[in-house]
């Protein structure tokens, strides 16, 4: 991680299940702060916006130096930028990542990165959703999050990743458990047959009508 806000993490990162797999050493993670590649006294990473304008903008000497010392040219890590004009973050990209040699990730701040940075150490913007934030930190945990959860023995059994939302291209099914009676609503009748093949025949078309419903995109 490459952040004015190293303090920040591993923040919500360090609870439950993924602080756990963390603690043991199944993932790591390091946060480096960007001031301490400023070579000025003031330690300054940015400056106003070429053309006029708002708010600043990081500079790109700091921030290449601040890359070029945690992730040299050899570096096989993929090289991330959180930015709203990325490429949304999906599913398939967090496994394709979960998979990987790991991430290095650039937490923008104020009005954003200088562009000749983001193209001179080929920078990938990723976007967590067409709105914006404050500053890159948490963006950075939500992908981390659901690249760190695919982690062989973070969450335990590797099945309780098959069925979930967007694994199979198709939202999860509705989920129930004890009591048998909420209110007067009860648990369907079907999951409580034991008859696993009508089970995942049910399960399997809740998902379909409720990814139809809600995100006709998906099935698309
Ligand atoms: N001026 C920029 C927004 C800067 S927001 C623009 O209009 O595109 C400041 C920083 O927050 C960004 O550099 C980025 O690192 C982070 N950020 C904001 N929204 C984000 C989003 N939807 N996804 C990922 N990162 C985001």
């Amino acid at each position: 991680m490459i952040t004015l806000f190293p303090e920040l993490f591993p923040g919500p990162l360090g609870a439950s299940v993924l602080g756990r797999g963390l603690n043991d050493g199944l993932w790591s993670l390091r946060a480096s702060q960007l001031r301490d590649f400023a070579h000025d006294k003031h330690r300054t990473v940015d400056d106003t916006p070429s053309g006029g304008g708002a708010g600043m903008v990081l500079k790109p000497d700091i921030l290449a130096s601040a890359i070029d010392t945690i992730a040299p040219p050899d570096d096989r890590r993929a090289r991330i930028l959180m930015s709203p004009r990325g490429t949304p973050l999906t599913q398939a990209k967090a496994r394709a990542l979960a998979q990987g040699p790991g991430i290095v990730i650039v937490c923008g701040r104020f009005e954003g990165v200088d562009q000749r940075v983001i193209e001179a150490r080929n920078l990938e913007e990723i976007s967590i959703g067409d709105y914006v934030l404050a500053g890159g930190e948490t963006a950075a945990m939500v992908l981390l999050e659901a690249i760190v959860r695919l982690i062989p023995g973070v969450l335990g059994a590797p099945e309780s990743h098959a069925d979930e939302s967007f694994e199979n291209g198709l939202l999860e099914y509705p989920q129930y458990t004890r009591p048998q009676n909420f209110e007067g609503a009860e648990i369907p009748e079907i999951l409580t047959s034991g008859d696993h093949g009508k089970i995942a025949k049910w399960r399997r078309q809740q998902s379909e009508k409720i990814t139809r419903d809600r995100r006709p995109d998906l099935l698309e």
